[in-house]
């Protein structure tokens, strides 16, 4: 089966873990202070702080930003569930904002101005597909109305610039994300008082830690705020500073690989569209296409997976969700569920070749030439 996402892990993982266990320390230490240093580093900013998942650097950066009740927090619908869970974690409302359009579902900035009232205090964002939002119209947005700027960065590990855009910045090592630690995430802060609140937040808001009680760093410590356990540990610090190693040569590979499906996709299969034609940096973390208006998705769905060819959907819009439906009813987006009712995303990790493309490409022509709605034109490949 040729899946959607799959990870990268061999025999230099396995080493890592190995001298982890060795060591004799398994907790947050020095090896997740040296993944903290390495992940900065890698995109330019000069300090960051590991966590247990991006979700819950999500809530840290809202927490430590003071949003809480009573505040509303402008979010996509378009995205994974976790980005506006978040938000209802710290007491707060999420309002749903529509995506640009079809070519550019990313979080719409007219859109955004028409959904802010008196009580909105930050904006999520999210660089869905690996793709950035535009930096400056966002943060001259969030400036004119004293806005916060917190950027879902789980899809955009290792590009310049990606979770600096805002204010916080938080990243995904989840499996099938284009690094991974299994579970894990990295927080940036551009206010350094407010990474060092997340850091301390991160740990029950202990000003010290074990290792550093053990190594005669600190003796005491006192809990000036109220904290969570969102710590990494060292076996996934170990897992990450490998796997940083690799990412700008994988993140290459899937710039290859996207442009290989536009080429081909807009050669054998013209009606289904690619999204952000335009260019824009991006990790090309998942490859999302549009199915011709009326196209029945699961017939294509299951025709690809009958030929060993795995597809998924990013996302069900958030709304939609029986929380959400249920807390906020009677939310409209059309152009998010739009671009829902049609997006199919199509495999690509770093572990394909050209071949698989060009097979997975083949495969929806002939799928599609079966619907009569939607018929392919131009030969297969
Ligand atoms: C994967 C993902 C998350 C959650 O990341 P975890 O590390 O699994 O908590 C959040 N937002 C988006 C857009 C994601 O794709």
């Amino acid at each position: 089966m040729l899946l959607v996402a799959e990870p990268s892990l061999g025999e230099e993982e396995k080493a890592a873990l190995a001298a982890v266990i060795d060591s004799g320390w398994i907790t947050m230490g020095d090896r997740t202070r040296a993944f903290e240093h390495a992940f900065a580093d890698a995109h330019g900013v000069g300090d960051a702080v590991a966590v247990g998942s991006c979700t819950a650097g999500l809530h840290l950066a809202l927490a430590a930003l003071g949003i809480g009740p009573g505040d509303e927090v402008l979010v996509p619908a378009a995205t994974f569930v976790a980005t506006v869970n978040c938000v209802l974690y710290v007491g707060a409302t999420p309002v749903f904002v529509d995506i640009e359009g079809l070519d550019l579902p990313l979080m719409s900035l007219s859109d955004a101005e028409a959904k802010r009232t008196e009580r909105t205090r930050a904006v999520m964002l999210v660089d869905y597909a690996g793709y950035l939002p535009d930096r400056e119209r966002w943060r001259a947005f969030a400036a004119a109305n004293g806005l916060a700027l917190i950027e879902d960065a789980a899809h955009s590990a290792g590009i310049a610039g990606a979770g600096t855009i805002g204010d916080v910045g938080v990243f995904s090592f989840y499996g099938n994300k284009n690094m991974t630690t299994a579970e894990g995430g990295m927080v940036f802060a551009r206010d350094e008082t407010v990474l060092e609140r997340i850091r301390l937040l991160r740990g029950h808001g202990m000003t010290s830690g074990t290792q550093q009680r053990l190594t005669g760093h600190a003796r005491g410590y006192d809990v000036p705020m109220l904290g969570f356990n969102h710590r990494m540990d060292e076996l996934r610090a170990a897992v990450g500073l490998v796997q940083l190693g690799k990412l700008s040569d994988w993140n290459a590979k899937r710039r290859v690989l996207t442009e290989s499906y536009r080429s081909l996709l807009e050669r054998h299969c013209p009606e289904v569209a690619m999204p952000f034609s335009a260019p824009r940096p991006s990790a090309h973390h998942i490859l999302p296409v549009l199915l011709p208006p009326g196209a029945e998705r699961e017939a294509v769905v299951d025709q690809l997976r009958a030929e060993g060819i795995q597809t998924s959907v990013h996302y069900a819009p958030v709304h939609h969700f029986t929380l959400y439906r249920e807390r906020f009813p009677g939310v409209a987006l059309p152009l998010t569920e739009e671009f829902a009712r049609r997006e199919l995303t199509l495999p690509l990790h770093p572990k394909m070749g050209e071949a698989h493309v060009e097979a997975v490409v083949r495969v929806l022509a002939r799928a599609l030439a079966r619907i009569p709605t939607a018929a392919c034109q131009g030969a297969a490949p």
